[in-house]
């Protein structure tokens, strides 16, 4: 059996296996408790299992008194909208993001609309009771539906002031879309085509049986390049399951890397909304590279989403996100969008009036190697203290795990959270260095 995964990203793992609806409708009524027993909205993405995790779900909110609000089958980032824009006390995003069709989770929104902050993350999972207090007959909630949340969550993108609508409906851009028979069918052919698109559909039926790996990485993306080049396509956008991670394939048939969807949006971003940019410590330095142009800031925070929305509300930027294809606008809300992210990226297209491997080759390139050590969970900490002084002679972060700092490399060595190993990222000028210094990190790691 594997471990159940329990984070301040919420409660994660195989259908059936770790993850039981006893256990989903247990932990929904823990959060309708700790929500106050308030009115909760609930949407899911098309996994097979969805349909019996969204009935625990809602069973265990009603038995503690929560009215629930359903959204059906939408986007991660339409049921945080959905949230913010309502009265509702907190939210439940029924989706494993990227994990194959036999995990779910459950993903838990505060008030307002953004994930839970990490703290109250984990008062919450610490809190769970033995027993759950329900409510009584008198005290039941209430299950109605809402099927416009998806209209608004396109309207809200639509009117993202620093995007010429007209601009991009001009271009009649021909886009293919591969939502991989996630949640991205219910959204993203109808934002294209609200923004004049020519839109192919590639697995767009929320049917939940994907048509490839769901992770938006190269390797996954084959039939999306594929099919853009059989169309003389200007663009393939695809997503993960819940629609929150966006990679993009250019008008070449070629995956351009994850890491471009933030480096584009930022481009185009401070060009019209001055203010500095939010990532985490494991993103592109491409980043730096971008706001000195601008002549803004790069602010890094620790590894997770809610860590850099939390930062970017705080300062007030414009935008920020992840290198795993993460956008966030605030013009929208905080949290991470795939759709909104295409309409920034076509909204870039349109005003530079050139192909996208033209806007991505005028960013600074960057190589990413990434590898794992695995170890004892005890022993982990000790090694990244030690760590910290074998690299003593270098500029270090030690925001979340240590990050060493060179010219114009650094690498990144950190605990996972949900398995006994060690993550080491390493990003430089080129590939053979970035595989190089990876190696000799690990060799150091395992001798400490
Ligand atoms: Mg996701």
């Amino acid at each position: 059996m594997n471990k159940l995964m329990i984070s301040v990203s919420g409660v994660r793992g195989i259908f059936g296996d770790n993850l039981t609806p006893e256990l989903a409708l247990k932990y929904a009524a823990h959060f309708g408790i700790f929500s106050q027993r308030g009115k909760i909205i609930v949407g899911r993405d098309s996994r097979t299992t969805g349909p019996a995790m969204f009935h625990a779900v809602v069973a265990g909110l009603l038995s503690v008194g929560c009215d629930v609000v359903d959204l059906g089958i939408v986007s991660t980032p339409t049921v945080l909208l959905a949230v913010e824009d309502s009265d509702a006390a907190g939210g439940i995003a029924i989706t494993a993001s990227h994990n194959p069709a036999e995990w779910n989770a459950m993903k838990f929104a505060g008030e307002n609309g953004m994930f839970l902050f990490p703290e109250a993350a984990s008062d919450f999972v610490a809190s769970l009771p033995e027993k759950i207090k329900f409510a009584s007959w008198k005290n039941m909630g209430r299950l109605s539906k809402d099927d416009e949340t998806t209209t608004r969550h396109i309207e809200k993108i639509l009117q993202i002031p620093y995007l010429d609508i007209d601009k991009i409906k001009a271009r009649k851009f021909k886009v293919v879309v591969d939502c991989v028979n996630g949640a991205g069918g219910m959204i993203a052919p109808a934002l294209l085509r609200s923004l004049g698109c020519e839109v192919i559909q590639l697995n767009c039926q929320p049917t939940g049986i994907f048509a490839h790996t769901p992770e938006p990485l190269n390797k996954n993306l084959v039939g999306l390049e594929k099919a853009v080049a059989a169309h003389e396509a200007d663009i393939g956008f695809a997503t993960d399951p819940d629609v929150d991670r966006l990679a993009i394939v250019s008008e070449k048939g070629r995956c351009i890397g994850e890491e471009f969807s933030l480096l584009l949006a930022e481009k185009f971003i401070l060009s019209r909304q001055k203010g500095d940019i939010v990532t985490n410590l494991s993103s592109s330095m491409a980043s730096e590279d971008i706001a000195a142009e601008f002549g803004v800031k790069v602010h890094r925070t620790k590894v997770g989403e809610i860590n850099v929305c939390k930062k970017m509300k705080e300062i007030n930027s414009p935008v920020g996100g992840e290198g795993n294809g993460g956008v966030i606008c605030p013009e929208v809300h905080y949290t991470r969008d795939a759709p909104a992210g295409m309409a920034v990226i076509l909204g870039y297209l349109a005003e530079k009036n050139k192909s996208i491997s033209q806007l991505v080759a005028a960013i600074p390139r960057y190589y990413f190697t990434k590898d794992k050590v695995t170890m004892e969970t005890d022993k982990m900490e000790t090694i990244i203290e030690k760590a910290e002084k074998a690299y003593g002679n270098f500029q270090l972060d030690t925001t979340d795990g240590l990050k060493i700092l060179g010219d114009k490399y650094w690498i990144h060595i950190r605990k996972s959270g949900t398995e006994p190993i060690i993550r080491v990222y390493v990003e430089s000028t080129s590939q053979e260095q970035s595989d190089g210094l990876c190696c000799k990190t690990i060799e150091t790691l395992k001798k400490l």
